[in-house]
């Protein structure tokens, strides 16, 4: 097989960490909890490409406020598995921001550099409100200290795939959360 081919045969798909009904069951909780809050008002959605797009489809058809929905696209300079803080956006959101309710809808917040990056930046759009919702978080990796509003699961310290993360752009198709085997290489 040539080297940089998009088969990842140095890891495999090892223990589900959240199975599929959990996931459901935790995206209609919090649904029905940011509907509470953010009860008579308008919600902006703003999630971050990719690994946010399974999440905050489901979660948008679990909430009960008018709501609408734009995307960030981000990179991280990092290598595979971790980031450096040092980010770029590569897509930015298609309207402004100002005056609105927003909530940035995560998928992981693992040392929460990236997450600071982005709030950083939002906040300087002047939002009505700026709150976030993160599907996974790794409390235990965290270097920066972040108010995060809305966690679906936090997670041991592992590698996880699936419901939108991928390793290496793939196994975002996974309809669960599970931990990724490093079998030949470590990383
Ligand atoms: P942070 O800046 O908080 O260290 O990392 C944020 C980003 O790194 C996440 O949005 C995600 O893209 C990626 N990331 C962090 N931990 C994991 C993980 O366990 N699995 C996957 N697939 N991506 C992760
Ligand atoms: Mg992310
Ligand atoms: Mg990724």
């Amino acid at each position: 097989m040539p080297t940089g081919s998009a088969h990842n045969a140095d890891a495999t798909v090892g223990a589900v960490l959240v199975d599929g009904p959990a996931l459901s069951r935790r995206v209609s909780e919090l649904g029905l909890e940011i509907s509470r809050d953010y009860e008579g008002r308008e919600l902006l959605l703003v999630g971050v490409l990719k690994g946010a797009v399974f999440f905050i489809s489901d979660l948008m058809r679990a909430l009960h406020v008018p709501c609408e929905v734009d995307f960030m696209a981000v990179a991280s300079y990092g290598d595979a598995t971790s980031s450096s803080g040092v980010v770029r956006i590569l897509k930015d959101l298609d309207r402004p921001i100002e005056g609105r309710d927003v909530l940035l809808v995560e998928d992981i917040v693992d040392s929460g550099l990236t997450l600071s990056y982005l709030l950083r930046t939002l906040r300087a759009r002047a939002p009505a409100s700026l709150e976030v919702c993160a599907l996974l978080t790794k409390p235990g990796r965290r270097k920066i200290d972040l108010p995060i509003r809305y966690v679906g699961f936090e997670i041991p310290d592992r590698f996880v795939v699936g419901y939108g993360l991928d390793y290496r752009e793939r196994y975002r198709n996974l309809p669960y959360v599970a931990a990724l085997e490093r079998s030949t290489r470590a990383l």
